[in-house]
């Protein structure tokens, strides 16, 4: 029996077991391996194999599972039982890399350590099988216990052949909150510049990883030159002193910071990376003293700049331009009046409010520690916040008890119509009158 035990769920359990008696190796292998090493459950179990494609075919398909050819040319299809797709990779070897993001073919292996050897990091080359135990030809375990990240064979080559392995990097540094191996640290830096071949889209998607991190402010100050190589318009934040009692870090470090007390949940922490990006244009001193009069909106045009490059998708430029817009709201100095907070609802709606109170807090956070105290009006003001949604106040037009053929008998028209609505929704939020017809009729009696 094998020493190390892994809780293989009943479908990549089956597909193993059904692989192995058509006489093929099988094996779990990569992401899912570490993270159930890890005591975490993995969020997809894949599959490898001796098995060439058209075998793995040939082995499932007359038990009733559907093969779907994904991705043929690297030796991947994907088996669907019960619904639940299991990706299975045939053994391979990667060919030459000349364009630093993709090999130019791969050859199929019966080899389990030669496919191992292809991978990034030690921790993401092991494989499991029932039977067999682990396979773990390059120390992966003893690194995964020790916290390191470590490249699979000469870190200037693997770098070298796919940049995307620098911010892979990167994002299990911040994920995992590991420490990266000297000399895979070292080439990561040599190799920075590369990045430059790899497509926008998976930089996003790696970036929006290693932002969401359990360790992403170490990762982003630590390695901030990889980082500016992709994001090089973040580069003036650093060494920006700010000049103000306000903060007591650099513009880099203080957005650092923010990233981290930020929720992670993508939106949100793009939005503190981006929140202070238009600082360094707007900055000018008076009495000595920093000013930063209209960044927020330089800060939104350049996230939709830099979101938009990355080729982000729309509704996420979205929702990060408009906290960014709106991150200066200063939720937290006092707690807004009631009718604020109705105004408030009104304009940004429950879940946006919210993610701008998130926002406003991660700011705090990362300020001055004279400041901090602002944040004791956090949880008051959030519980505030969903008491008044769950209530479902009148905040617009729309929701007054009293339409726009209710002013009609009264003789008004076009604009003054427009505009006695939205006097009637000034006295209902200001709180002076109920959202009630009766009440809202009488006023119209009285006023119109
Ligand atoms: P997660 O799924 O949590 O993002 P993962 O490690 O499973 O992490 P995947 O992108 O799913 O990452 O890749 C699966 C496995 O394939 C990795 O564990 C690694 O062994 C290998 N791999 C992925 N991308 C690369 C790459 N660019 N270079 C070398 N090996 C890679
Ligand atoms: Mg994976």
């Amino acid at each position: 029996m094998p020493g190390i035990m892994l809780n293989l769920p009943p479908v990549p359990l089956q597909l193993i077991t059904l692989l192995e008696s058509a006489g093929h190796a099988a094996y779990a292998v990569g992401g899912c391996v570490r993270d159930a090493l890890l005591g975490q459950t993995p969020a997809d179990w894949d599959l490898c194999t001796s098995a060439r494609p058209e075998e793995v075919a040939a082995a499932l398909r007359p038990h009733g599972i559907t093969i779907h050819e994904t991705g043929l040319q690297h030796g991947t299809v994907t088996a669907v039982i019960d619904h639940q797709p299991v990706e299975i990779t045939t053994f391979r070897l990667d060919g030459g890399y000349t364009d630093h993001r993709r090999p130019d073919n791969v050859i199929f292996t019966d080899d389990l350590t030669a496919d191992l050897s292809r991978r990034d990091f030690t921790v993401n080359a092991m494989a499991w099988g029932p039977c067999q135990g682990l396979a773990d030809p390059f120390g992966g375990q003893a690194d995964l216990q020790a916290g390191l990240l470590r490249c699979v064979g000469e870190p200037s080559r693997r770098f070298g052949e796919d940049a995307l392995r620098i911010l892979r990097c990167l994002r299990f540094a911040s994920v995992l909150g590991f420490s990266i191996e000297e000399s895979t640290s070292r080439a990561l830096f040599d190799l920075k510049d590369s990045l430059a071949h790899v497509a926008a889209e998976r930089i996003q998607i790696e970036l929006t990883k290693l932002l969401c991190g359990q360790r992403a402010r170490q990762t982003l100050l630590e390695y901030r030159e990889v980082v500016f190589a992709v994001l090089p318009r973040l580069r003036p934040l650093s060494g920006f002193d700010q000049r103000t009692p306000w903060h007591c870090h650099d513009i880099w470090e203080h957005t650092c910071a923010a990233v981290e007390a930020a929720p992670p949940e993508p939106a949100l922490r793009w939005a503190a990376l981006l929140h202070d990006c238009g600082k360094p244009p707007c900055f000018f001193l008076r009495d000595g003293a920093g000013h930063f009069h209209g960044h927020a909106e330089v800060s939104e045009t350049m996230a939709r700049e830099i979101l938009g490059a990355l080729k982000c998708p729309k509704r996420m430029i979205e929702r990060v331009a408009k906290l960014v817009r709106h991150h200066e709201m200063r939720l937290l100095e006092q707690s807004p009046a009631p009718a604020k907070l109705r105004r408030l609802l009104g304009a940004f709606g429950r879940e946006t409010l919210l993610d701008l109170l998130e926002l406003t807090r991660a700011d705090v956070t990362a300020q001055a520690p004279e400041k901090l105290y602002r944040l004791e009006n956090y949880q008051p003001l959030r519980t505030q916040i969903i008491a008044l949604a769950a209530e479902n106040p009148c905040v617009s037009r729309e929701q007054l008890a009293v339409n726009g053929a209710d002013l009609l008998p009264l003789g008004l028209r076009g604009p003054q119509l427009g505009q006695m609505l939205e006097r009637l929704l000034e006295e209902v939020l200001e709180g002076r009158l109920p959202n009630e017809r009766d009440a809202l009729l009488q006023f119209l009696m009285l006023h119109a």
